[in-house]
């Protein structure tokens, strides 16, 4: 909420009055400034006339009827639709899955976000804002996110900047206030900015979108690995366990005939067998107009034993969420076609 913070700014509000904001704004909730009632009423008046209290404006609304998942899609001030999903695990668990920019220029082959074009990077306040608004709706659950992860629409090491910007509203204790740890970014590996991130001392935790265990597959499914090889990003994920010593995710969809025979198991086995990782198997959800299908409930427990036999850690996503197309970019694609 930069703007708010300027806004009070130039009208000399005392300091303490951008306090009082962050606390009903991240803290407690509020849904409008009106309901700022540390703020004297005039100061609540001006700022209904002269700002916006919400850039983005919900859309549509779905919750799975398979689990506690739900799927918003938001209008940003220039008319694009974005989506963001909200988990809701056991034990008081709530990831949100925000995304960081309209579509993504990567164009990963099986993507339903890369295939929507790239229409821009979102701003750090569009991004905590996904946050505040499903700590609201959680408010009334008495629950609270709990955990934030970069994986929705974009890719986020290409928008770094308001990334960062973000993550510092997310754990800043008189705003979202989450622990580091509790923020995941994920990249499908551009690695000059991770590294960039690395010796600006991140050490959340991190999630590489890999989908395939050699070269020249990973090129086939996406376009980054020509221009980081494979190589290139494993020595960068070395590094990043050697400062922090904490495990990567490792996401790979699985893809009926294309990245989920036995010999690709045994080549991600191999990649991973020594190294600090947890491989999350997850099952294609299907988008139309792509050729690619999801792989058999047999290829993936085979795939999956075949990783144990290498040690490597792993977990076969639940598919959360299909009733509610939660494939990163359909729900948003589906809206904007209506
Ligand atoms: S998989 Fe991620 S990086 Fe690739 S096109 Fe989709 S959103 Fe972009």
């Amino acid at each position: 909420m930069i703007r708010v913070y300027e806004w009070l700014e130039s009208r000399f509000e005392p300091k303490f009055r951008t306090k009082q904001f962050n606390q009903a704004f991240y803290q407690e909730q509020a849904p409008s400034f009106d309901a700022i009632t540390t703020w004297p009423k005039a100061l609540r008046e001006a700022a209904i006339k002269e700002l916006v209290f919400d850039e983005l404006k919900l859309v549509t609304a779905q919750e799975s009827q398979a689990s506690r998942t739900s799927k918003f899609v938001f209008m940003r001030a220039n008319g694009q639709l974005i989506e963001t999903v909200l988990m809701r695990h056991k034990g008081a668990r709530n990831t949100v899955c925000v995304s960081c920019m309209r579509g993504c220029p990567v164009k990963c082959t099986f993507c339903a976000t890369g295939a929507l074009g790239f229409g821009g990077h979102l701003s750090a306040d569009e991004i905590v804002e996904q946050v505040v608004y499903c700590n609201r709706l959680l408010a009334k659950e008495n629950e609270t996110v709990s955990n934030v992860v970069f994986m929705g629409m974009g890719e986020p090491m290409l928008n770094l900047n308001n990334v960062e910007a973000a993550i510092d509203m997310l754990t800043n204790p008189e705003q979202v206030g989450l622990g580091g740890r509790k923020i995941t970014l994920s990249t499908s590996g551009y690695v000059a900015q991770l590294r960039l991130l690395m010796d600006k001392g991140f050490r959340g935790r991190l999630a590489i979108s890999l989908h395939a265990p050699n070269q020249q597959l990973r090129e086939e499914l996406m376009p980054v690995a020509k221009v980081f090889s494979l190589d290139e990003l494993m020595q960068a994920m070395d590094d990043f366990v050697a400062l922090t010593n904490k495990r990567i995710t490792y996401e790979y969809v699985m893809i009926n005939a294309v990245n989920d025979r036995s010999t690709h198991a045994h080549q991600l086995g191999k990649l991973l067998e020594n190294r600090l990782s947890h491989v999350n198997l997850i099952p294609y959800n299907k988008v139309e107009g792509k050729p690619f299908e999801r792989s058999s409930q047999k290829s993936l427990h085979r795939f999956a034993a075949i990783l144990a036999r290498y040690g490597v850690a792993h977990s076969i996503r639940g598919t959360m969420g299909d009733d509610i197309a939660a494939a990163c970019g359909q729900l948003a694609a589906k809206v904007a076609a209506q």
